[in-house]
């Protein structure tokens, strides 16, 4: 549900439409949202508006965003929400911080002799509970495609797992699902990352190493891979897969299988 009431929502839908032409360059920009329905499409557009209407977008020196870099985003961000409309799923945060490129950020970490350390990490993004997300714009510029990397996806995954506490890797689940065989799918998967990790830290492994870091990034790297390389989430990791289909109650291997099969050469030779 959102926070507009149902005439709120239409007023800002009509005062603020897309134009056919930029949704077409934004589209022609993101190879993910491609074999669409029609239907998800407007929803998608509609999704749009009202996220830019909720959410305020602060550019740090070296980023100027016009109408179709904000519309790059935010399709982005909200295509993981396009069938869950039963919820305000960003309601947790109001403001999106945009550096140009990577960002120093204080990071802190207690070892297990209690000594804490502080050191400055290189970051493309950021979400912080009760907080902004914090993206680099040179990362969202290079999201989009089927490559299993989206910034603007993995990191408002970790605000969709904030939604119930803290970051842990189980987002509030619907009520078709169980958490026991979500954790059972997840711990599985994320200890085979880890085992094969161990074995050899410069091992090749199915999806990005970062997934092993902890549950939380689990979660967001593999919903990355879901809408950006699932056939590649798939192969690796099914039951992960399935998983997160019933939570975002969406496929995107069979579009993208649907896009192959039109298409010999989709996505080049990968
Ligand atoms: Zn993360």
């Amino acid at each position: 549900m959102w926070s507009f009431s149902a005439w709120r929502r239409q007023r800002t839908l009509a005062k603020h439409p897309i134009s056919p032409e930029l949704w077409r360059q934004v589209k022609h920009d993101l190879a993910i949202l491609d074999a669409l329905s029609a239907d998800e499409e407007q929803r998608l557009q509609d999704g749009c508006i009202l996220f830019l209407h909720s959410k305020h977008l602060s550019c740090l020196p070296g980023v100027e965003l016009d109408d179709h870099g904000r519309l790059l985003l935010a399709a982005q961000a909200q295509l993981p929400l396009l069938h869950l409309e039963d919820l305000n799923w960003y309601q947790g945060f109001h403001e999106i911080v945009l550096y140009a490129d990577d960002f120093l950020s204080p990071q802190r970490y207690r070892d297990a002799s209690g000594v804490e350390h502080q050191w400055d990490g290189e970051h493309s993004g950021e979400a912080w509970q009760q907080g902004p997300v914090i993206l680099a714009w040179s990362g969202v510029l290079a999201s989009g495609g089927w490559e299993g990397y989206n910034l603007v996806i993995h990191e408002l995954a970790h605000k969709l797992d904030m939604l119930n506490g803290d970051a842990n890797g189980l987002p509030p689940l619907h009520s078709d699902m169980r958490v026991s065989a979500w954790a059972s799918a997840m711990q599985q998967a994320y200890d085979d990352l880890n085992r094969q990790l161990d074995a050899d830290p410069e091992a090749d492994t199915a999806i990005d190493p970062y997934a092993a870091e902890n549950p939380a990034e689990f979660f967001a790297v593999t919903s990355e891979y879901f809408f950006s390389a699932p056939d590649l989430l798939h192969a690796a990791y099914p039951q992960v897969y399935a998983q997160l289909q019933a939570f975002y109650r969406q496929d995107p291997l069979r579009r993208l299988n649907h896009l192959k099969q039109n298409h010999p050469d989709y996505r080049g030779s990968d």
